[in-house]
């Protein structure tokens, strides 16, 4: 049965007029190498930590500003939340098409909170804590180019870090030293919070890959050196670098939705000292997705992938870009560590420090436009020494995969930074770190702070969200045991 809203009722739990507050019990383990008796033994010892968590659930009016709004994934989001706002419907060949969120995580997908009369119930996922609803999201945002209707902001142009092959769109820049580029983003920033009368603005970018940055000591390696980059109009700070340096000064969250690495050492340190939300990197949309899925399968399976070949062709201009080397070696590294957490933790099928063979090629074929193939063989050892080979072909729109992902992006960067919480041994409420890795989900590459796991598993980077999300409202995690009828 599916019910469309809930409320949770535990001692735990109060809900006052503009906050829920809930005292969570975070089941976990401490595992130790101690020496007993003479000989050192691993030992897990299970602990329970009392966690206090508040989530404000005032609702504010959201602006979404997009660098390189007025591409594929921009225009497409932009037009798709449009439709859904105004109720609308056109005709197909097959049937009349109603607007819908389809592919979006917290607005098309559900969540189980419960069995009633031997029947499970399931609620949407958006229902756990009150979220931005998508329809009242105001879209503004910057393009090199003024290709569309809706005229985007003039962006920051720099032909060292996209392909050469995009140099003619550039009729829509922003000029100046790179100070004054960073001053003109945040001008525009708080005129468009002005102007449309929003509380909260979020910052994504979805404009064309850059290749990578050089991460250079006395550069971009702390953030005062990168400031001072920034102040002497240094050739190696990237564009995407120079928005996020805006929006971090500003207070203003910022998302990278593509493989390079905006987020220098520099930027992250910025991040850090101002507290404010950095997430990325690259949209986790289509053949990613796909393998996060795969190899958790086989290797939770005690089957061994051995070697992993994905090939993708498209033709827009995102794959354009793609077709020079130094921005295809940006998305060759985003795709490239994705399996990495699932190897390394089955040692009875790898030896340490032992990977499948996993090579990515992606190809500009101008005919197939936004309708990217993507064709995949995994190869892995069986029982006995057997072989099983996978071959996947997926043909799906890129950029309709990827605007759902976009929204679930900035609605849960917004919900985070409504979020606060305290261990029992902390004394004061705090927000999640600035890097925000309760996005991973959504992300190929996430981004996570120094010293952190990264977790590429798609169904353990779901099970991270939603589980963050009933503590907020004092819900035990899914554990799928379902012991009532056992
Ligand atoms: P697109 O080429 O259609 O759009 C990108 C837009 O960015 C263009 O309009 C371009 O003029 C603009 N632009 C480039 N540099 C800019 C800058 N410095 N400032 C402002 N605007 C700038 O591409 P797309 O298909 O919309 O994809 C956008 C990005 O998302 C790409 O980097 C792509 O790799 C990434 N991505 C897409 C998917 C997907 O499924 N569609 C998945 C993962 C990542």
């Amino acid at each position: 049965m599916f019910i469309e809203s809930f409320k949770v009722e535990s001692p735990n739990v109060k809900y006052t007029e503009n906050e829920i507050h809930s005292v969570y019990d975070y089941e976990t383990t401490e595992v130790v190498h101690e020496n007993v008796n003479g000989a050192y033994q691993w030992i897990v010892k299970p602990k329970v930590v009392k966690y206090d968590f508040k989530t404000d659930t005032r609702v504010p009016k959201l602006g979404v500003m997009l660098v390189g709004w007025g591409g594929n994934n921009g225009s497409t989001l932009t037009a798709g939340v449009i439709a859904n706002k105004e109720g609308i419907s056109w005709a197909t060949k097959d049937k009349v098409q109603q607007a819908n969120y389809f592919g979006s995580l917290t607005q098309a997908s559900s969540i189980r909170v419960g069995s009633f009369n031997g029947e499970e119930i399931y609620a949407p996922f958006k229902s756990l804590v009150p979220m931005v609803n998508p329809d009242d999201v105001v879209f503004g945002g910057w393009d090199i180019k003024t290709a569309s209707y809706i005229v985007p902001l003039p962006g920051i142009f720099d032909p060292d870090f996209i392909a050469a092959n995009q140099g003619s769109r550039a009729n829509n820049v922003i000029k100046g030293t790179k100070k004054e580029q960073v001053n003109q983003i945040i001008k525009d920033m708080r005129e468009f919070k002005e102007k449309n009368k929003v509380d909260k603005v979020v910052v994504l970018w979805t404009a064309n890959t850059e290749r990578y940055s050089n991460v250079i000591v006395g550069l971009n390696d702390t953030m005062e050196n990168l400031m001072n980059s920034v102040d002497r109009d240094e050739s190696e700070i990237s564009p995407s670098t120079l928005y996020a340096i805006a929006c971090v000064l500003e207070g203003i969250p910022f998302i990278n939705g593509s493989p390079q690495n905006t987020f220098v050492p520099g930027l992250i340190d910025l991040a850090i000292k101002n507290n404010v939300l950095i997430g990325g990197d690259d949209f986790k949309s289509g053949q990613t997705k796909m393998k996060s899925v795969l190899v958790d399968f086989l290797v939770g399976a005690g089957i061994k992938p051995t070697s992993i070949v994905s090939y993708n062709h498209l033709g827009n201009n995102d794959g354009m870009n793609l077709s020079a080397p130094q921005t295809f070696r940006s998305k060759e590294i985003s795709k490239s560590n994705v399996v990495d957490d699932m190897v390394a933790s089955n040692g009875i099928l790898f030896e340490p420090g032992e990977h499948p063979d996993h090579v990515v090629v992606i190809k500009y074929v101008p005919y197939v436009a936004d309708s990217k193939r993507a064709m995949d063989e995994y190869t892995s050892e069986i029982f006995m020494g057997g072989k099983n080979t996978i071959v996947m072909h997926n043909t799906c729109e890129d950029s309709l995969l990827a605007a759902p992902i976009i929204l679930d992006l900035v609605l849960l960067a917004e919900l985070s930074t409504r979020i606060q919480f305290k261990s029992e041994k902390e004394g004061k409420f705090h927000s999640f770190h600035p890097v925000a890795t309760i996005l991973s989900y959504l992300t190929k590459a996430p981004l996570v702070p120094p010293g952190t796991p990264v977790v590429n598993a798609l169904s353990k980077q779901r099970a991270m969200l939603e589980n963050i999300l009933r503590a907020c409202v004092g819900l035990a995690p899914e554990n799928n045991m379902i012991l009532e009828y056992k």
